[in-house]
């Protein structure tokens, strides 16, 4: 008796989107408030430099 479809997990992890490309990332620290999905790690790491997304909030920053 294995449901592997909706698993109720106990509120330790929740899905999040990644806050470079948008892909869902599962088991999410419940606490974490952003994440990075394993791709975009890898891209990391590489050397490669990713960029947010634009973000609702202080999109408009005047920084020269
Ligand atoms: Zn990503």
């Amino acid at each position: 008796m294995k449901n592997s479809k909706s698993v109720a997990r106990r509120a330790s992890f929740k899905q999040l989107a990644c806050k470079y490309c948008g892909a869902i990332c599962e088991r999410v620290d419940f606490a974490a408030e952003a994440v990075t999905c394993s791709r975009c790690v890898h891209r990391l790491v590489n050397g490669e430099v990713l960029y947010l997304p634009e973000q609702p909030k202080k999109l408009k920053k005047s920084k020269k």
